[in-house]
Formats: structure tokens, sequence, C-alpha cells
């Protein structure tokens, strides 16, 4: 037996041309094994001598990803990560990809791609190896999201109940804001929090724990604008989904137009030759129900989600609250590693050891693996849904790192996030020669129509060096949720014809998200356009401050012209701009030179008092002149 791709280093190819030219000998190839004799090994080297140092995978046509994979001798996990990251692709491993997408992932994975002939060789029967560290399969982690009254909770309501509580607990589950489902494919743990506000909340936060979202769309409304935000949000955090179409109990259910609608919006799903999981399922009847979990077991299945028990436990927090006579009571969700009891942990700012630990049905458990949701009882203080949980060795590290962060907060207001992404600092952000950028937008205008024209025109933007993507755009308000995406995603919120919520507006400020409204659409993609070419002029607003009356001109000697002036109205600041009117005349337009209360210089003047003022190179003021004083505030700094 020889190994194919020993061969394929040993002439520095890729293992999937030296499989072609063992192949092509009609030798078959077995797990990345084959046999041959003397004269065929010769004639197989000699081959691969000449092609040694070349780049180019041999490929079938419509390979799938593990064809890739192994061609190219990489993992399939690497593959499929490129496809879905960089070239925005769901599919799962073994979807066969068409022609421009196969070159395009292979040119991406640093190869190139050479088709093997039509005629279908024998396929080599492959299984995947072994992974050499000590990484099992862990449970998919599944968030439920979609539009409100769709039935989100009703189907995480039937979920558990027909799958959790039966048995020896007799209906009676915890609610710890999550939970997992035992069934004969494998478990899934489900977080119980649905909504895009809560899964973008603890993105925004850094933690990423969902593996798939299962969009909930009712059969008997369709997609609804919630609907299209839950999409954007999990496709802007490359979360796989899979649609459940509910309440096709309802007599007037029409789950064929909700696959229809699902096309618009980049979700193809498979009946319609597309790779997107759909279920009809009804969480009242619980039709269809068994059939979704089982999807999501393939899907997890194909996303081969692995986790080291034995490794550094890292866990986040789902849920935390404070509850009477028990202190601070956190579910969290194990990543990787085992937490145990006993063990001393640091979570945000607050520490404390594992007194207790139950799951979701209120067992006690001395351990939990990855995936695992569990309530934990020890801590010194509630903690925030997104924090991660460090584990460290003693108490006196956890008091240390917690007192540590109190204080560094208390000087430096460290709890601000530090981002802050402006459409007038994009390019310095991501300057002038890198090209694998993208200005994220959140576009929220006021009719249907405008939203597909401001993105139709933004399309068109052609700019070298910045990508612009739009993570969603919907029709309404800005809310708090399009305030958490960009926050998340490093994005900016466009409004046109719509302003921000009350909450949205605090949010953003909380998060230092950019917003940027406008009433005219050329004015907007203007902006867009010179921000990423970095020619974005700043753009400044007057603010009236006050209006000042000249009475009389004193000449000095040394000084030159003062005008001594009264302030009939608001204020005049040392470094306001003015405008001086003579009757109907506009005399003068410019800056203020001094401010003088009697012979001190002064800051401010207010209503009713008197100044002295001189203006930056003009002298020519008269009794009777009327300066109105502003300042100009930047508007899109
Ligand atoms: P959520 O806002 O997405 O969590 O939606 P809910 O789960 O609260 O459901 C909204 C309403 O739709 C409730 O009155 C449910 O009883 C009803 N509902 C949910 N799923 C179904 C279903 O499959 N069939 C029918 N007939 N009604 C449903």
């Amino acid at each position: 037996m020889a190994s194919v791709k020993e061969l394929a280093e040993k002439h520095n190819v890729v293992p999937g041309r030296a499989q072609a030219v063992i192949e092509d000998l009609g030798i078959e190839v077995d797990n990345g094994q084959f046999e041959a004799d003397a004269d065929e090994l010769e004639l197989i080297e000699a081959s691969l001598a000449e092609q040694s140092g070349s780049t180019a995978a041999v490929l079938q046509p419509n390979p799938t990803i593990r064809d890739v994979a192994q061609a190219l001798g990489l993992q399939d996990k690497e593959v499929h990560k490129t496809l879905v990251t960089k070239l925005k692709k769901m599919v799962t491993l073994t979807t066969s990809l068409d022609q421009e997408t196969t070159e395009k992932l292979v040119e991406t994975l640093g190869y190139e791609v050479e088709w093997a002939s039509a005629e279908p060789k024998p396929k080599a029967k492959k299984k995947d190896a072994k992974p050499a560290t000590s990484e099992v399969i862990r449970p998919p982690v599944v968030t439920i999201l979609g539009h409100v009254d769709h039935g989100k909770t009703s189907l995480l309501d039937y979920i558990r109940k027909a799958k959790v509580a039966e048995g020896e607990h007799g209906g009676i589950t915890q609610h710890i804001g999550a939970y997992q489902v035992q069934l004969k494919d494998g478990t899934i743990s489900f977080l119980d929090t649905p909504g895009h506000a809560a899964f973008t909340q603890m993105r925004a936060r850094g933690a990423q724990v969902t593996d798939i979202a299962v969009l909930v769309v009712a059969a008997d409304d369709g997609i609804m604008p919630q609907t299209i935000e839950a999409i954007s949000h999990a496709k802007s955090a490359e979360v796989p989904i899979v649609v459940a179409v509910n309440k096709i109990d309802k007599p007037d259910a029409n789950p064929d137009k909700v696959l229809q609608q699902l096309t618009q919006h980049e979700l193809v799903p498979e009946s319609y030759g597309g790779d997107v999981i759909t279920q009809n399922v009804s969480a009242i009847t619980g039709e269809g129900v068994d059939d979704l979990l089982d999807q999501i077991n393939v899907l997890a299945e194909v996303l081969e989600l692995k986790a080291d028990p034995k490794a550094q436990p890292e866990a986040v927090v789902v849920e935390a609250k404070l509850e009477r006579g028990r202190g601070p009571v956190a579910t969290v969700l194990v990543e990787d590693g085992t937490l145990k009891i006993g063990d001393i942990l640091v979570i945000g700012e607050a520490w404390g050891k594992v007194k207790a630990m139950t799951d979701y049905k209120g067992d006690r458990l001395q351990e939990a693996g990855p995936s695992t949701p569990v309530e934990i009882l020890g801590l010194s203080e509630v903690p925030s849904a997104g924090d991660r949980v460090e584990i460290v060795k003693n108490e006196r590290e956890a008091r240390n790192i917690v007192d540590d962060r109190v204080s560094r907060r208390r000087n430096t207001n460290l709890t601000e996030p530090n981002r802050k992404v402006t459409l007038r600092g994009i390019r310095e952000l991501y300057g002038e020669a890198d090209s694998d950028q993208a200005l994220s937008l959140i576009i929220k205008a006021d009719v249907h129509g405008s939203v597909e024209a401001v993105r139709g025109l933004l399309n068109e933007l052609d700019i070298e060096g910045i990508d612009v993507k739009i993570l969603h755009a919907g029709v309404g308000a800005i809310t708090e949720s399009d305030i958490l995406l960009a926050g998340a995603s490093d994005g900016i919120v466009v409004g046109f014809n719509v302003k921000p919520e009350g909450n949205a507006k605090s949010e953003a400020t909380r998060q230092k998200v950019e917003i940027r409204t406008y009433n005219i659409i050329y004015e907007l993609i203007e902006d867009i356009e010179a921000a990423v070419k970095g020619r974005l002029e700043p753009k400044y607003e007057e603010e009236y401050h006050g209006t000042v009356e000249v009475r009389v001109v004193f000449k000095l000697s040394r000084q030159g012209k003062v005008a001594g002036s009264h302030v009939t109205d608001g204020k005049i600041l040392r470094n306001d701009s003015v405008r001086v009117k003579r009757g109907e005349e506009l005399v003068f337009e410019g800056k203020l030179a001094s401010l003088r209360n009697v012979k001190e210089d002064v800051r401010e003047i207010n209503a009713g008092q008197d100044c002295g003022i001189k203006f930056e190179g003009w002298e020519d003021f008269a009794e009777g002149d009327v300066v109105e004083a502003f300042e100009l505030v930047q508007v899109n700094a």
C-alpha cells in the first residue's frame, strides 16, 4: 500500500493531482491509499515529476466541498469555512458546486482548477481520517429567530414539552434560558431566548454561541419586516439558517408562498434548487417538528461541530438574575472543556466558586461538557448575558482580577466600547491600499421603494479598495435592534426619511454607533461615495448663540478700533463666528478677534451685559450694526 499524500508531497503537487494520475492508470484509490506494482509506480512517479510545482488541482465537474478538500489535501472544515465566510455561500459538504463557484473557491484557497474530462472515473471510496486531538463531536447550539407572533415561543414550548419533559420529570422543566433535547441521532441545545435582539446583543458582546439559526416564518403571514431583519442578523453572524415554515395547520396557510418569498432574500430552498433547508411545521399540532429536529441534526453533522472536553473550560453567560434566597444565578453555556463543581470563575466583574450546578431539568450535575447549558450558583454579582466565563486557579487570583477590573472601569469608563466606525473616518480606518475591507451599512427608509432605490444605487457604486456591504435594509424607523446589529458588525446606520426611535438613539450613544439621516437620496449616495473615497468634506451647521448691538465705536491708538456693544439676546462667545448687518445689508461675515468686558479678556458675555468686541480682519463697523453670533458645529464628524 502506498499513500497518495506522501507521493504528492514528494513531488510537490496537490494530492488531487497525484490521485488523478493514479486513477488515470485504472488504479483504485481507497481512503488515500493505493496499491501499485513497480512498473506502475515508476509511471506515476515520472508523470508527477513532470508536473512538480503545479498548483492546479484536478477536479471532476460539480464537485462537493469534500471533493475539493480532498483534491487540495485540506480539511473539509477549512474549505467549507472559506466558502461560507469569503464567498458567502451557504452550502453543505455534499452540495454539488457549479463551475464558477468551484473556480473562485479554489482560487481563494491559493490554487487553480484543472477540470478532469467530463467522463466520471470510478470514484474513490473515502472516509474521513480521525482527528488527532481529543476533540469530540458536540451538540449544535440553536437559536430561534423570526417575526413577532410567527410562533417562536410556541415552537420552543412544543419542543420542550414533547421532547424534554417526557419521562420521569412529569412535564416539569426549569426555565434556565437554554435546554437540551435528546434524540436518537444526537442532542440539540436550544437557547431559549428567542429574538434577534438577544442574539445580536450577545454577539455585540463578543459571544457568538449559536451554531444554527432556525428562522420561523408563519405560513399564513409570510415574510415580514422582522423576518428580513432576522435573516440579516443571522447572515452577518455567518450562522447557517434552517427555515421552519410554521402554522401549516391553519386553513389559510400557504407554505409555498413562503418558499417563494425566501428566494427574494437570497435564501433559496432546496425545492427551488438551492441549499436552504426548509421544513413545514405546526407548533400547535407538532406536525413536522420531528423532521425539523432531524434536519437540524443533519446540518450539524455537516458543520462538524467539535470541542475538546479535556481542554481549558470556556463558557459564556446566556442569562443571569438575582434570586431571593439563592443569590446571583447565571445560566452559562459551556463551549469547550468541562466545567466542574468547585471551579473558580471570573465573569466580568463577578467572581465565585461553582457551589451548585443544575441542568434544565433541575438535576444537579457534578460537571458539564461542551454545548451543555447549566445554571450555576455561587457568584458574587449578577453578570450580563454575553459575558465570558474564565476559570482561574484560586480565589485570590479571582479577587485580584475583579478588583483590577472594577478600578480600571472607575478610572477609564472601560465599559464603553472603544469601537467607533464613522463615515468620515472610514478611509483612514481602512487605509488607502487595503482592498479587503467593507463599509457595512444598515439602511432604513420610509417606504419599500426608497429602500430598493438606495440599495440599487449603493450596489452600483464602484469604489476601489472598499466594498459597500449592506448588512440589512428595511422599512421603518431606526430601531435598537438596528443599532445592535451595527454595533456587532462595526457598521453604520443610514436612515432615509426616517429617524431613530428614542431608545435607538441612546443605544447608539452607548455603543458608539454612527447614525446618519438624509432626506435627499443623492446626498446620501454622494456622502457615502465621498466617505469611501476619503473625500468627505466636513459639514457644518450653525448653532445660534445670540445677538449683539454696536452702541459706540472706540478708536484706541495702539489696538485700532473696538466696537463697544451690548448683548441684547442670548450670549456671545470668544470663539464664535459672526454675521454683521447694517439694516438689511450684510456688511461682514467672519470670526471674532477679541471679546472683552471692560479691560478683561473673557470667554462669554450674556444678555444684558456690555462688551468690547473686535473682528478678524475688519474694522468698518458703525454704531447701530447688529451682530449675530453663532458657532459652526460639525454635523458629520
Ligand atoms: P412569537 O412571538 O414568535 O414567540 O409567537 P408565539 O409563539 O407567541 O405565537 C403567536 C401566536 O400564534 C400564539 O397565539 C400561538 O398560539 C399561535 N401559533 C404559534 N404557532 C402556531 C401554529 O403552528 N399553528 C397555529 N394555529 N397557531 C400557532
